[in-house]
């Protein structure tokens, strides 16, 4: 069994030695922004906030599932589009929505602008469609900023080192806002998204599921490694790294969200698990007897960002973020060792502050997997996490079952404090 580790993120430091008090960093996803009357409701939260005498800069998602539509376009026309080319494209959906917000904010009397990754000085590696943030140069937002603007940016893109556009990854919008509130000096990152927090499990697969008051910025990073979609994963290192504050919470009402910070007693009175999470969205590879230097070398020259690792005398297996699927495969290929990929399989995973030292937590764990009639896989652990594999068909109803199992939908499952 291993741990996963997180890969260390870049050093943003703030773009200049001064930072201004009174930042606010607010970022709105997809839903948030699906058509022009709710473009109009984020444009006027905004402008509340600037009222409230705070430097406003708001990063946006691109409308609805335009994203999604912009990819498949690509597959329409080319069967392998090519990666530069492809970050083009799809960083255009965030370009659009960012214009349309800036645009309703105008309307409402204050001024905006908008401004692409690159004009916001968004810089990254040169690896497109899974690019890393390396720098921000701020001056520009800065500047508007000190102008009187709200300052909207488009999410999810930056510009290489090579000058190129590219992209940050499926979700990559929750990371450009934590790294310009890191680069800020913002007093918070506010992720307003299409559910009220982040919960014990994802509400759409458990309805009874509880929204956490506060989750550790540890639980929160394997949480996002296993799966669940409300934070990119490379946000919440950025926020960890960074001390940045994160309250995720929804668009649709003023209700307080969930916190994510640095760990409090507080959260682990009350429950020991944060929550049950699940990913049908990763790539697991099956490498026959490997020499591992070699493999991990091969794999951190591709940029990959691997996980859940394990060894046994024949083969090694490991998974990696859907996007990184291609490059792992060529990676492989180049190395010449044999392969497969094993896609009939979904990770399920425990997560908990509080867990740590509490062997009864795997025991009642692996009662109730077997309790399913099913053979958990390729099991994996962290001191806060156990994660496992079940066919793919299974992984609702083994969510479903742990949740119950570990009595999640419980109130002291929120972690409620004053
Ligand atoms: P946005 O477009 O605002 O970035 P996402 O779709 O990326 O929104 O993320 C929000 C979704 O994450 C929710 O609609 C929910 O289905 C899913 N999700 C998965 N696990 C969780 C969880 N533990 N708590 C909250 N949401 C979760
Ligand atoms: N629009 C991008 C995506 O769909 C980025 C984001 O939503 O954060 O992945
Ligand atoms: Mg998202």
């Amino acid at each position: 069994m291993t741990e996963t580790a997180f890969e260390s993120v870049a050093q943003i430091e703030p773009a200049e030695a001064e930072t201004r008090t009174g930042t606010v960093v607010m970022k709105f996803g997809g839903t948030s922004v699906a058509d022009p009357e709710k473009i109009r409701r984020v444009a006027s939260r905004l402008v509340e906030a600037a009222e409230r005498g705070q430097r406003v800069v708001g990063v946006v998602s691109a409308m609805g599932r335009h994203t999604d539509e912009l990819f498949d376009l690509a597959h329409e026309v080319s069967p392998a589009p090519n990666p530069r080319e492809l970050d083009m494209l799809v960083s255009v959906g965030e370009r659009i929505s960012c214009a349309l917000v800036a645009m309703a904010i105008s309307d409402l009397g204050r001024n905006a602008i908008s401004l692409t990754g690159s004009q916001a000085g968004i810089v990254t590696t040169t690896a497109h469609g899974r690019a890393k943030i390396v720098e921000i140069r701020a001056r520009r937002i800065h500047e508007a900023l000190d102008a009187g603007c709200i300052v909207l940016v488009a999410g999810f893109q930056g510009v290489s080192t090579a000058y190129d556009v590219t992209t940050l990854g499926r979700g990559g919008s929750d990371t450009t806002a934590v790294a310009l509130a890191a680069a800020l000096g913002a007093d918070a990152c506010e992720i307003y998204t299409d559910v009220d927090g982040v919960f014990t499990a994802d509400p759409r697969v458990v309805p009874e599921a509880r929204k956490l008051h506060a989750v550790s910025f540890e639980e929160m990073l394997e949480m996002a490694a296993a799966g669940a979609r409300v934070l990119q994963l490379r946000s919440v290192e950025f926020a960890r790294n960074h001390g940045v504050k994160l309250h995720v919470r929804s668009t649709f009402s003023g209700e307080p969200g969930t916190w994510v910070a640095e760990e409090d007693e507080r959260m682990l009175e009350k429950a020991m698990i944060s929550g049950i999470t699940h990913t049908l969205d990763e790539a697991l590879f099956r490498v026959g007897s490997p020499d591992l230097a070699e493999l991990f070398t091969a794999l951190a020259e591709a940029e990959t960002s691997v996980d859940t690792i394990i060894q046994t005398d024949a083969e090694a297996v490991f998974s990696v973020p859907v996007e990184d699927r291609g490059a792992t495969a060529s990676a492989l290929d180049r190395l010449g060792i044999d392969w497969a990929e094993q896609d009939d399989l979904g990770k399920v995973s425990i997560v908990g502050a509080g867990m740590k030292s509490h062997p009864e937590i795997a025991a009642r764990t692996f009662a109730t997997v077997a309790g399913l009639g099913l053979e958990p896989r390729y099991v994996a652990t962290s001191p806060i996490k156990i994660s496992f594999h079940v066919p793919r068909d299974a992984v609702e109803r083994t969510v479903q079952a742990l949740h119950d199992a570990f009595e999640l939908s419980s109130a002291e499952a929120e972690r409620q404090h004053g």
